[in-house]
């Protein structure tokens, strides 16, 4: 096997997964208002399109406005047929009676953002006449179509406001990076390399469940198949210089580990793990994958940089087997392309039980992504006392403060349920010089105890996608899109309040998928 040096293909690369993603712009009325009325229908609703489009990170495609059932029906089943479609926003720009809709909104596999809005933002109140009245009344026509959403059950969000709003804008963003998140899970191909972790309960999980309720494919493969990749990377010796040089450009080089120093072959062997892994992954069309540390094969480190880079260019990871968690990581990944910030596996790792100043002090073996920083990292070689094999390299950083989330995916025998709690990344205490890996110090909303208490008795998971790039509306919004059972741990949460929240889901969500 011949490889070049690594690119992400535009598969895997998050900007280039939302550049081919769109939402379709979906205006509802009636053939009742005649010519010249439907004429200025689709005027405004142009208009409202072209100044909602600018505010969005993919593509807002303009569709015709839908006067009858047949039409609508078509259009949410053109939507639903088209890969690219990650979901459809809908307004009933007048009055466009919703038993119309029951058709298409039945054949419809995609998101749905009802967008409540009208063409004009202050009412012309001394010219207002009939004319006016009639060709603006989205406040009654979407509410005809709010009632076929609910009556019907239909999963979906609400944006209410002029979309020159900047409020509206954000509340539409949020929805289309979480549809974009959603359909990066529908779309994935996940390689798990060995099973998960003996003995560990949390992530197990109903991977054919999985794929019947978030479209996600999970499948194994035996790490000799990686091992076999990873030697035929290392024996492409170009290939292995080219990787190193551009580790020398990007991150600040331990001397021992440069061309002349005594452990550069540590070095090389991690890049031939990263080469082989970017080759099996590309053969296995996957977007995310997971390693187990107590099933390496031959392999002479555990994938600690390799994994790192992979995370920071997109690829869903998690450890010790966890599928749901790289799951996560891809969909925030995706969900947070081109924003500052990134994505990561995170472990709730150590605490700093200070009486009303408590921090989380998380990290993992090696494997969090340096997404979580906009400074250098530095590459480093330690001793890992777990694994039994030799020293890995890995990249060293510490997270930047400011905003976050931390979510977790945990299975409840009978569907998924998706935990998140509203975090603030903060500077660590204290220089962390003997902790030689990338870590994140946070404080949690609302308050440690609370945050704690709420996350043990939702029974999320010590594994979590931290992302710093999106903010709890997203995760709300793709939790709806998937139709996991949703958990927020934010400033509102109170554990009386908490622990009734988790028995409504639960209950609603065993209604819900019926028997
Ligand atoms: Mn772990």
């Amino acid at each position: 096997m011949t490889q070049d040096t690594p690119t992400t293909t535009d598969a895997v690369d998050p900007r280039a997964t939302l550049e081919r993603y769109e939402v379709w712009f979906l205006t509802g009325s009636q053939g009742l208002y005649g010519e010249e009325t439907l004429r200025q229908v689709e005027e405004q609703s142009r208009a409202v399109h072209a100044e909602l489009a600018g505010a969005l990170p993919v593509k807002l495609v303009w569709k015709p406005v839908l006067k009858d059932a047949d039409g609508i029906r078509r259009a949410l089943i053109e939507a639903s047929a088209d890969d690219n479609v990650i979901g459809v926003t809908t307004w009933m720009h007048t009055f466009s009676p919703a038993k119309m809709w029951i058709g298409g909104l039945n054949a419809l596999t995609k998101p749905l953002l009802h967008l409540h809005t009208q063409a004009n933002v202050t009412l012309p109140w001394s010219e207002i006449d009939f004319d006016f009245m009639n060709l603006n009344q989205a406040a009654h026509g979407d509410r005809e179509f709010g009632y076929a959403l609910a009556r019907m059950g239909v999963r979906h969000a609400t944006a209410v406001g002029h979309v020159s709003d900047p409020r509206v804008q954000q509340r539409v963003s949020d929805w289309t990076r979480a549809a974009a998140g959603a359909a990066a899970i529908r779309e994935l191909k996940l390689t798990r390399f060995g099973d998960n972790m003996r003995y560990v309960a949390v992530t197990e999980g109903d991977k054919t469940e999985a794929e019947i309720e978030l479209g996600v494919q999970v499948n194994t493969w035996g790490v000799n198949d990686l091992v076999a990749a990873v030697d035929a990377a290392t024996a492409d010796t170009a290939a292995v210089d080219a990787l190193v040089a551009s580790y020398e450009a990007e991150y600040d080089v331990d001397p021992s580990l440069r061309g002349d120093g005594d452990r550069h072959g540590a070095l090389r062997d991690g890049a031939a793990i990263e080469l082989g892994l970017r080759a099996l992954l590309a053969e296995n069309g996957s977007a995310a994958f997971t390693t187990n540390f107590e099933d390496l094969g031959t392999l002479k480190q555990l994938p600690g940089l390799a994994v790192q880079r992979l995370m920071a260019d997109g690829y869903g990871f998690g450890a010790e087997g966890d599928w749901k968690t790289a799951v996560l990581v891809r969909a925030m990944n995706v969900a947070g392309a081109g924003l500052p910030g990134g994505a990561s596996l995170m472990e709730d790792y150590t605490y700093d039980l200070t009486p009303g100043a408590e921090k989380i002090l998380g990290a993992h073996m090696l494997e969090v992504s340096p997404t979580l920083t906009a400074s250098t990292p530095t590459l480093e070689i330690h001793p890992l006392g777990i694994g039994g094999k030799d020293d890995p390299v890995r990249l060293v950083f510490t997270a930047d403060a400011g905003p976050a989330v931390v979510a977790a995916l945990s299975d409840t025998r009978d569907g998924f349920r998706l935990t998140a709690n509203v975090v603030e990344v903060v500077a660590p205490t204290e220089a962390l010089p003997n902790l030689p890996v990338g870590r994140a110090v946070w404080e949690p909303q609302p308050s440690f105890p609370v945050s704690a208490e709420a996350w043990l008795t939702a029974g999320a998971a010590h594994h979590t996608v931290m992302t710093t790039a999106v903010g709890i509306q997203v995760i709300e919004d793709l939790a709806t899109m998937i139709g996991t059972e949703f958990l927020v741990i934010d400033e509102h949460t109170t554990l009386r309040g908490f622990r009734d929240e988790v028995r409504t889901q639960q209950t609603w969500h065993r209604l819900d998928r019926g028997f």
